[in-house]
């Protein structure tokens, strides 16, 4: 083959065996660059060296594996920043912070987003357990807090799963845990706004669903979702 590594930096190289029309063809590793002998003459994948084919796809795991724990961390940056804008006392952020970044130093997959961590550092500044993206049935709600018996969804906008009615997803979960736990959906447009009234928010949410359901034979009657703008208002901007 010697006699071939030089020949071969012209491309497409005939050696004379392999190959459907019995010609070996050469490529460079598209890692390393050393010729790689080949059966076609115009690859359709990249191709790699025998060491290549084990480091690449290791490398590649390595820097999903950075990039996974920087994006978590300037995730949390971000979710700091948004506490900054609203006049929240930092200090009582900074024991809570720094659980978070513990919980993503081992998991940076944690959090989806920086109001996930934002709503996780209120529940640990008021000393609310609580299990992060635990498995319910087929869902993956994103906490569960076993003393509140309240499952926690932090939403986009006012979307209709911000709503107060019972979504077929809230059914199922509620199915699973029981009937005294409640489905507590959070917009994150007030995590954004006001973060320190999220476990009086929870609190008063659970039970204003809690009251209707008990009006009403188990059920939250859907026009109780007309009262939820208002609702918000008024829980998150302290006039309840
Ligand atoms: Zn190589």
């Amino acid at each position: 083959m010697w006699q071939f590594e030089n020949l071969a930096r012209i491309y497409n190289i005939n050696w004379g065996t392999g190959g459907d029309d019995g010609a070996m063809y050469f490529f460079h590793c598209w890692g390393c660059g050393t010729l790689v002998p080949t059966q076609t003459s115009q690859p359709l994948l990249r191709v790699y060296c025998a060491e290549c084919k084990e480091t690449v796809p290791q490398k590649l795991d390595e820097d999903r594996r950075l990039y996974s724990e920087v994006r978590a961390r300037l995730m949390l940056d971000r979710a700091l920043s948004i506490l900054e804008r609203q006049d929240a006392h930092m200090y009582e952020y900074r024991e809570p912070a720094q659980v978070i970044a513990e919980k993503i130093a081992g998991d940076p997959g944690a959090f989806d987003s920086a109001h996930e961590m934002i709503a996780a550092m209120e529940l640990v500044r008021n000393s609310v357990r609580a299990k992060i993206h635990p498995s319910v049935g087929s869902y993956r709600p994103d906490f569960l807090l076993p003393a509140k018996k309240v499952v926690l969804e932090v939403d986009g906008y006012m979307h209709k799963h911000s709503k107060l009615r019972d979504s077929d997803r809230d059914i199922k979960m509620r199915r699973k845990l029981g009937p005294e736990w409640e489905v507590v959906r959070i917009p994150t447009k007030y995590i954004e706004q006001n973060a320190k009234m999220l476990v009086k928010a929870i609190d008063e949410l659970a039970a204003y669903k809690r009251k209707a359901r008990k009006q009403h034979s188990g059920i939250v009657p859907a026009w109780y979702s007309d009262r939820d703008a208002e609702f918000w208002e008024d829980v998150l901007y302290g006039k309840r």
